[in-house]
């Protein structure tokens, strides 16, 4: 079994050589065995459109019963329909075999205690108990059930589109792209799906929606057919990319800033979760409204369980995660994200790149990305702390964000690559020059081997 397949926030891997019967079936094991000891035995179980979804789903299924959890099969959903049955249908944990956004040789598992998705420590515990081969043992039940249309129902019911809009969706050929033609249609706008139809093969381009290239063709389709917005979502519809009406892509942070703003219009004073990557003219926003901004570490579990320490009702990351908790369930949802979006845009009297306008404007690199080793990339990050904490006003949340009052700069390890990630932002180009300038260079010299 490849030890490097339990990641931070999931199970990941190629899905012919790492996530073959055998392991699969293991993993089934420990994860039953884990569960059955937490007094959780009631399981959901979803799988996205994905050629080695089947086989993998068939094969978790297994070991899963064999230690006595009982076992509902979804058969193919999106990741926010899998979570959404664990409420629906009163699960107590669950798995949901996809490779999201991945090139169509991966795959991988999202577990679920509860509503919860596992993550860091609790993965490391599911790989001991595969590795030692002590599982419960028990014969399990199982059953289909759809919660499909219940989702839908429930998303048309909370949002409401004013005017028909026109919007063109591209799904990438995953799982989400029928049940968001579907709910938007219903919500009334004029909805053109490209790459609709689901396809493991992902003969399109990849499903994801955050890498520029993979979004020309929606960018071309919203220009040719003037529509007012264009969305597109991952593989397993857990990730939105949003288009504007004269073809840029809107970044997490922007998008963030929309649903705060309409949040706050009905809960004053909200708390609105972001990750350490997003524009400080997201907080800056947020406060002029009369939010509460608040800054987090990367990753959807780990936002996830901040919300709910917090009760915050919304938050998102750069990557398209998006998370309502506000008459919503607070998992991450770009099906609901796209409904949500759309209904903004037609309760406002401006277009999408109008209604951008007002976010406090500023200059950004994309995400910077420098190969390092899994264990010089910490060192990098603790080193290029300590040196700048003494120098201005430093944030250690996830990694450090070095603020500079007119700018800042971010430099973190990555959670799931070896990798140090760093981020520049500031008023102007030539103070972000001169930002990513002085921290570069002290990264680069802490990151030579
Ligand atoms: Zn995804």
């Amino acid at each position: 079994m490849n030890p490097h397949i339990f990641r931070q926030y999931d199970i990941r891997g190629v899905a012919a050589s790492d996530l073959t019967e055998d392991v699969v079936q293991r993993i089934g094991r420990a994860f039953g065995t884990h569960l059955k000891r937490a007094s959780r035995k009631r399981l959901v179980l979803g799988r996205d459109v994905r050629l080695s979804s089947p086989r993998i789903a068939k094969t978790i299924k297994k070991g899963l019963l064999s230690t006595g959890c009982n076992v509902i099969d979804l058969g193919v959903v999106p990741t926010p329909v899998f979570y959404f049955s664990i409420y629906r249908l009163r699960a107590q944990g669950g798995v949901m075999v996809t490779g999201s956004h991945l090139l169509k040789k991966y795959n991988g598992l999202k577990l679920c205690k509860g509503a919860e998705t596992i993550y860091g420590k609790e993965i490391q515990k599911i790989r001991k108990i595969a590795e030692s081969g002590k599982f419960l043992t028990g014969r399990g039940r199982e059953n289909r059930r759809s919660v499909t249309e219940a989702y839908k129902d429930s998303v048309v019911k909370k949002n409401r589109v004013e005017k028909k809009l026109k919007v063109v969706i591209d799904p990438g050929n995953g799982t989400g792209g029928p049940i968001v033609r579907s709910i938007l249609r219903e919500l009334g706008c004029r909805v053109e799906c490209i790459n609709c139809k689901p396809d493991g093969r992902f003969p399109a381009h990849q499903p994801d929606p955050t890498v520029p290239k993979y979004m020309t063709q929606l960018v071309q389709n919203v220009l040719e057919k003037h529509a007012d917005i264009g969305i597109g979502i991952d593989g397993d519809a857990d990730r939105i990319g949003v288009v504007d009406e004269l073809g840029n892509l809107v970044w997490g942070d922007k998008l963030l800033a929309l649903y705060a703003e309409e949040l706050l219009s009905k809960v004053p004073g909200a708390e609105i979760i972001f990750e350490v990557k997003c524009s400080q003219a997201l907080p800056e926003y947020i406060r002029s409204l009369g939010g509460r901004p608040k800054m987090w570490k990367t990753g959807h579990s780990l936002i996830k369980a901040k919300m709910k320490r917090d009760e915050a009702l919304l938050a998102g990351e750069m990557s398209g995660h998006m998370f309502f908790a506000h008459n919503w369930y607070g998992f991450d949802d770009a099906i609901f994200a796209s409904a949500r979006i759309v209904s903004i845009l037609s309760r406002a009297d401006a277009s999408m790149s109008v209604l951008l306008e007002k976010i406090p404007k500023y200059f950004a690199t994309p995400e910077v990305r420098i190969e390092s080793t899994d264990r010089r990339k910490f060192e990098v990050v603790d080193k290029v702390k300590s040196f700048f904490s003494q120098k201005y006003r430093t944030r250690k949340i996830d990694g450090v964000r070095i603020e500079y009052g007119d700018g800042w700069g971010l430099v973190r390890a990555s959670n799931t690559e070896p990798i140090v990630v760093a981020r520049f932002e500031a008023k102007t180009r030539k103070r972000l020059q001169e930002i990513e300038k002085e921290i570069m260079t002290k990264v680069n010299q802490y990151n030579r081997p």
